[in-house]
């Protein structure tokens, strides 16, 4: 998810490139502002942490962009691509560590496991807003099918 603070330092357009340079394939997208019960669901490990209500209130002020990726081992070449949480701590290439100057605008969101992705992605889109298609370039990115 491009996050509030991305979308309004116009980077929807970098953060999708990157995700596609890098070979993933987007099966989904959406533009839409998160209501609260969205924003609590998608966050809820973080409930009655010090930052939760920041971060509920800042992923709710403004528009976000989701997506569902689809690549080997997506989540975690996703999270690398990211960087760290802290983008002051953040590889220096990633999207954080290019664009981010802290913790609370981090300009993205990626799940952390496989599981929490397919919670992510229920609260978001219905099953058949995610589209299977074969990618002709899939030979050029993948030694093996
Ligand atoms: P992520 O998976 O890398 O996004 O990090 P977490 O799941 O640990 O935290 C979720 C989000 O909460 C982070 O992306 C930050 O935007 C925010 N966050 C986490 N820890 C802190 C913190 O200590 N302070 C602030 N202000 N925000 C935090
Ligand atoms: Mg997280």
């Amino acid at each position: 998810m491009i996050k509030p603070d991305g979308v309004q330092r116009n980077l929807i357009g970098k953060i999708i490139s990157r995700l596609e340079d890098k070979g993933l394939k987007l099966v989904a997208i959406k533009f839409l502002r998160l209501t609260k019960e969205q924003a609590a669901e998608h966050y809820r490990e973080h409930a009655g942490k010090e930052f939760y209500e920041r971060l509920i209130s800042l992923i709710t002020s403004a528009p976000v962009v989701a997506m569902v990726w689809e690549g080997k081992n997506a989540v975690f070449i996703v999270r690398k691509l990211m960087g760290a949480t802290d983008p002051a701590q953040a590889d220096a290439g990633s999207i954080r560590g290019l664009y981010g100057m802290s913790m609370g605008r981090n300009i993205i969101h990626g799940a952390d496991s496989v599981d929490s992705a397919r919670r992510e992605i229920s609260i978001y889109f219905r099953p058949e807003e995610l589209v299977s298609y074969e990618k002709t370039l899939e030979t050029w990115i993948y030694e093996e099918k």
